[in-house]
C-alpha cells in the first residue's frame, strides 16, 4: 500500500510527457529496489517514456502489460487525495492501474524471493509499462507487438471486472469515425432554396447509424459528438459528426467499417466525407484465453475461491496483443469507479490478486506446461 501511495501521488495524465517521464524513472528505481532485474527506459518524443523490466532466463517468455498513465488531469490529486477508508484505497488512477502495477511487482518479488530463492527464474519475464495506453497506445504499440510475438502467454493488469472481480477474456474492438457533410450556404430568408443544409444531412445519417446498433451481436454505434452551423439564419454548409463504433469480433468490425464507408447522402446536392476506422481490433474469446481462464480457476480453487471470465465492451492493450499471444486481461486490482474521481481499490484483494498473477506466470513459464503452447 505504501508503494501504491507513492505511485498515486505522482500524477500522470497521458498528455503530460514530463510527468510520465518522471514516473518511468521512479518505477525504474522501485523495480531495482524490489527485484533483481534488468530495466530499460524507452524514450519517446511525443509521449512519456516507457519502461521495460526483464528477469529470468529460459526457453519460454511471459509478457506482463501495464500502463502508468491515467485519464486524470493534474490537480485531481488535490481534490481527491490518496487515502485509505474502510479498506478502500482512493486516489486518481489507483484502480486503473497503479495498484495493478504494484501487485505485479510483488508477484514478481514473490517468484524471485520465495519460489526460486537463489536460483534464476527458469523462464523470461518481460514486464512492459507504457505511458500512453489511455490515448490508444500510439507510441508503445510497436514495442508491445514485438514482445507479444516472442511470448508464450500474456497477462494484462487492467482492473478486474465488476463486483465479482472477473477476469476479462474478451474485449470489443473500438473505432472512431468522423463524418462530415458538405452542403451549400444561403440566407435563411432571401435565397433559402439555393442552400443545401448540411445539418439536416447529418441528422439523416445519425438516424441511419443509430439503427446499426445490434444488442444480440454486441455491435454498438454511438453518435457522440455533433458540430455544425454558423448562425440561426444561415443554411449551414458544413456539419461534423463523430461516431464511436464497437464490435466483438473481426467480422462485425468489417461490417461496421463497410457500412460507414458506404454512407451516401440523403439530401440532394450534399456530399459526405468519412474518415477513421478501428484503432483497437476486437479481442474475441478464443480457446487460448479460455485455457488461461481454466488455469486461473484451477489455481483459485486451491484457496477455495471462484473466479469467472467475462467479455467487456472497453478496449485495452490486450486487444492489440491477443492476436499474437494467448492473453488474459483483468489481472489488476479489484475495485470500482475507474476513470472517475471516486475510483477505489479494495485492499483485501491485493495479496490474493498478486498471488494469482505469480502462480499464473509460473505455470505458464515452466517448460513442462505444454498445454498452453501458442497455437499457430
Ligand atoms: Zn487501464
Amino acid at each position: 500500500m505504501a508503494l501504491i501511495e507513492r505511485l498515486v501521488r505522482l500524477e500522470t495524465p497521458s498528455d503530460d510527457k514530463a510527468a510520465n517521464d518522471r514516473m518511468a524513472d521512479m518505477l525504474q528505481r522501485e523495480m531495482h529496489d524490489l527485484l533483481d532485474c534488468r530495466t530499460d527506459v524507452i524514450e519517446t518524443r511525443d509521449h512519456g517514456n516507457h519502461l521495460a523490466v526483464r528477469m529470468g532466463s529460459g526457453p519460454r517468455q511471459i509478457l506482463i502489460l501495464g500502463h502508468f498513465d491515467t485519464v486524470h488531469p493534474v490537480g485531481s490529486l488535490a481534490r481527491s487525495p490518496f487515502r485509505i477508508e474502510d479498506g478502500r484505497l482512493f486516489g486518481p488512477g489507483v484502480l486503473d492501474m497503479k495498484a495493478g502495477i504494484a501487485q505485479a511487482m510483488f508477484a514478481l518479488h514473490a517468484l524471485q524471493q520465495d519460489r526460486y530463492g537463489r536460483e534464476t527464474v527458469p523462464y523470461r519475464v518481460v514486464f512492459l509499462l507504457s505511458s500512453d495506453e489511455e490515448v490508444g497506445s500510439p507510441s508503445s504499440r510497436p514495442l508491445l507487438l514485438r514482445e507479444a510475438g516472442q511470448s508464450d502467454s500474456c497477462f494484462v493488469l487492467e482492473p478486474a471486472a465488476g463486483a465479482q472481480a472477473a477476469l476479462k477474456t474478451g474485449r470489443k474492438g473500438v473505432a472512431t469515425y468522423r463524418v462530415t457533410a458538405h452542403g451549400k450556404a444561403a440566407h435563411a430568408g432571401l435565397n433559402v432554396a439555393d442552400g443545401r443544409n448540411a445539418i439536416a444531412e447529418i441528422a439523416h445519417q445519425i438516424l441511419a447509424l443509430q439503427a446499426l446498433n445490434d444488442d444480440v451481436r454486441g455491435v454498438t454505434v454511438n453518435c457522440g459528438l455533433v458540430h455544425g452551423g454558423v448562425a440561426k439564419n444561415t443554411v449551414p454548409d458544413t456539419a461534423r459528426l463523430v461516431v464511436d463504433g464497437r464490435a466483438p469480433d473481426p467480422e462485425a468490425a468489417d461490417e461496421i467499417d463497410a457500412r460507414l464507408r458506404a454512407l451516401s447522402p440523403a439530401t440532394a446536392g450534399t456530399r459526405l466525407e468519412v474518415r477513421g476506422g478501428f484503432s483497437r481490433p476486437p479481442m474475441p474469446e478464443t480457446a487460448d484465453t479460455r485455457a488461461l481462464l481454466c488455469l486461473a480457476q484451477d489455481l483459485m480453487r486451491r484457496i477455495d475461491r471462484d473466479i469467472t471470465g467475462i467479455a467487456v465492451g472497453g478496449a485495452s492493450d490486450a486487444n492489440d496483443v491477443a492476436a499474437h499471444v494467448p492473453t488474459l486481461d483483468g489481472l489488476g486490482a479489484v475495485g470500482a469507479g475507474a476513470h472517475t474521481p471516486g475510483e477505489y481499490v479494495l485492499a483485501d484483494h491485493l495479496t490474493e490478486r498478486a498471488a494469482l498473477l505469480a502462480a499464473l506466470v509460473d505455470r505458464c513459464g515452466r517448460p513442462e506446461h505444454a498445454a498452453l503452447r501458442k497455437s499457430e
